[in-house]
């Protein structure tokens, strides 16, 4: 198997509805974000996918995000925009972007600060 690891990083306020601490007020993060795809055979020039390819749909993803203040965007109108849901919206978007028949996104990392991540991925057992 072979798993190709694209980073990006974006900035946006958030609060946390529901959390009695001090991350329920409105405050700011600077994401990095980690992507994974895997898979088990090369393409013709011996690439499992071009890098470029995943960092232009990432970039587009994080547009989505940057500079935003999340709890406003409609995906997390509801869903609180944790680390960890804001990991598994990335995939999600990502997943549908990437149509390759020999790859597949495997997880999505994303740090709120420099030592605190979420990761979201699926499991077999994992039913959508
Ligand atoms: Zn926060």
């Amino acid at each position: 198997m072979y798993e190709v690891m694209v980073e990006g990083s974006f900035s946006a306020a958030h609060n946390l509805r529901g959390y009695r601490k001090k991350c329920e007020k409105l405050h700011g993060h600077n994401w990095k974000v980690r992507v994974g795809v895997r898979g088990g055979n090369l393409d013709r020039t011996g690439m499992l996918i071009d890098f470029k390819e995943v960092k232009n749909y990432l970039e587009r993803i994080m547009e989505k995000l940057d500079h935003k203040y999340l709890n406003e965007i409609s995906h997390f109108k509801v869903t609180n925009p944790t680390s960890e849901n804001i990991a598994r919206f990335i995939y999600n978007e990502l997943k549908s972007r990437l149509k390759g028949s020999h790859y597949r996104v495997s997880k999505v990392t994303v740090w709120e600060s420099d030592t605190t991540s979420a990761t979201y991925f699926q499991d077999k057992k994992d039913v959508e």
